[in-house]
């Protein structure tokens, strides 16, 4: 089993590497990260959003057709919502192993202050590592340090450790299958 990256075009250019790196070693599965080849669905001009739930239909779809059953994270620059939510960092549709992030709101720019490449991996990375920990079957955790800790502020993002809590890594021993 390995863990597939996709990383659009719109993402932003030269992160994927490290990004790949530091989730396979927080959640201890091989990665592989590939340019995306899932159409963007679910656009919404009004909102210059895109519906996260729709873009896991695409990401299901080309699962389905493409016959991969691994888990796959599709990791987008375009800001998300669901209903119900203004915006997301991310979602996961567990049954299915597909998941998606946003870097659009995990940028300092977006923010006002001076970009840094830095705190996008970090930022990517512990947002991507959350979404695909659902899909490796944990669930959300009240350590405010672990990765599955369920941030709503960029400062809450921020606080958290590139690792998860010694409960959550005992859980998903239990697991994820011996490689
Ligand atoms: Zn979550
Ligand atoms: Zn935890």
């Amino acid at each position: 089993m390995h863990v597939h990256i996709f990383w659009d075009a719109s993402s932003p250019v030269g992160l994927q590497m490290p990004v790949s790196r530091l989730i396979s070693s927080i959640l201890r599965v091989p990665t592989t990260v590939s340019e995306n080849h899932v159409r963007m669905m679910g656009y919404v001009p009004e909102r210059k959003q895109i519906d996260a739930q729709a873009l896991l239909d695409g990401i299901q779809a080309y699962k389905y057709r493409h016959g991969i059953d691994d888990p796959v994270l599709l990791v987008v620059q375009q800001d998300l919502f669901r209903n119900g939510n203004s915006f997301v960092f991310g979602l996961a549709r567990e049954q299915v192993g597909a998941a998606v992030v946003s870097s659009a709101r995990l940028s300092n720019e977006y923010y006002g202050r001076y970009g840094s490449d830095d705190d996008l991996i970090d930022r990517i990375t512990k947002e991507g590592a959350h979404e695909i920990g659902h899909l490796l079957g944990l669930g959300h955790c009240e350590n405010p340090e672990c990765i599955m800790f369920r941030p709503n502020t960029l400062d809450e993002l921020d606080r958290k450790k590139k690792m998860l809590c010694p409960a959550c890594e005992a859980q998903l021993d239990g697991i994820t299958p011996a490689q």
